[in-house]
């Protein structure tokens, strides 16, 4: 009885083995601090949890590689990164690694695209927000506004043009002394986006990487013989819970905030996206979300549809028919275009 009992059980794995039969992917999650100062989570189908702990760590050092290359504020063993660049291109070009030539050309693109709402060459301003924040968080009685005849002091170092590249000698120079990159509005969606390629062509199917929100999908989610959209919250900016959903399929969600990396000033409140022309934090939206393919084109678009005016964004995303916007205005009123909502289908990629 036995014996025959373990001889079916033989006869249907072989049977299943035969037929291609895999069982169905579960579910994993992961999730790690300490790239671009936030935490990053993935979601992940695989067979099993080797499986996925493996994708997981390939992602974690793929991510890793952009986080070194694009930190303005620390150095690393034997990398030349933008922190080296701020510090010593001014003096003479410096050798870099071509995905920091690729980001500043992109970031150069995007300057030009969205009317140079977002600039990163305007480290010079920026740090001085980031100096005022950081005083002000430490502590908040002594919390001041910068002085704005500095701020358009640093201003008049902040062009872009000055930032000279040399894509055959793979180096950047600086050819005004006193500007300095930040690459906060671009850099993480820009790497998302880079990593997310890198794991498609290696075969990576069904994947949501998320870096501090930055959100990018690779397929859609397992169910049964078929895939559905990943469902993506978008939160409220007035509160901690969620605004809304967002089913996406092989693409990007990314969302630029007043209300993360604030001070207080007598009563009032400063956050870290900075206008280039008031040089003060943009208040038009609480919210921007940004809804398309490309996760750096969404990282690079969210901050610059902050710091535009509704009607300046709604013609600037006119002429970007794959993207959809959402903005949430100072007083909680929603815009959106006309397809934010639209459930992505595996089908329509
Ligand atoms: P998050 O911090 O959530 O990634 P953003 O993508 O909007 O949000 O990036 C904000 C960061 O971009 C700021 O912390 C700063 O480093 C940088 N930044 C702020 N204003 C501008 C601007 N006008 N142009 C380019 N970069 C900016
Ligand atoms: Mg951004």
């Amino acid at each position: 009885m036995i014996r025959r009992a373990a001889a079916a059980v033989l006869c249907l794995a072989l049977v299943l083995c035969l037929s291609g039969f895999s069982p169905a992917p579960k579910r994993y999650q992961a999730e790690f601090f300490g790239l671009f100062d936030t935490v990053t989570t993935l979601v992940g189908y695989a067979p099993d949890r080797a499986s996925f702990t493996a994708l997981a760590q390939k992602t974690q050092d793929l991510l890793r590689e952009y986080h070194e290359l694009y930190d303005i504020f620390n150095t690393y063993h034997g990398v030349a990164n933008l922190k080296t660049v701020n510090d010593t291109a001014a003096r003479a070009p410096v050798q870099v690694d071509p995905r920091i030539i690729d980001l500043i050309e992109f970031s150069r693109a995007l300057y030009e695209e969205t009317g140079s709402a977002v600039n990163i060459a305007m480290g010079a301003v920026l740090r001085i927000w980031h100096e005022a924040r950081l005083r002000g968080v430490d502590n908040p009685a002594g919390a001041a506004v910068p002085d704005m005849d500095v701020l358009r002091r640093a201003a008049e170092h902040t062009n872009l043009d000055d930032v000279i590249v040399d894509r055959e000698q793979s180096t950047v120079y600086f050819a005004d002394p006193y500007l300095r990159l930040d690459v906060g509005a671009v850099a993480k969606g820009f790497a998302v986006e880079q990593v997310a390629r890198r794991l498609e062509e290696a075969g990576v199917k069904n994947l949501l990487i998320s870096v501090g929100g930055n959100v990018r999908a690779i397929g859609g989610k397992p169910d049964g013989a078929r895939e559905i959209p990943w469902a993506v919250s978008v939160r409220n900016p007035n509160g901690t819970e969620d605004l809304c959903t967002v089913n996406v399929f092989s693409s990007s969600v990314v969302t630029s905030g007043g209300y993360i990396r604030r001070f207080t000033v007598a009563g009032e409140e400063y956050h870290h996206i900075i206008s280039p022309e008031t040089l003060m934090p943009s208040r038009h939206f609480l919210g921007v979300t940004v809804r398309c393919r490309d996760s750096g084109l969404a990282d690079a678009l969210s901050t610059a549809l902050f710091n535009l005016p509704w009607e300046a964004g709604c013609a600037l995303s006119a002429k970007m028919p794959e993207v959809e916007v959402l903005w949430v205005f100072p007083d909680g009123n929603i815009r959106t275009t006309a397809g934010f909502f639209a459930v992505e289908t595996g089908a329509a990629v």
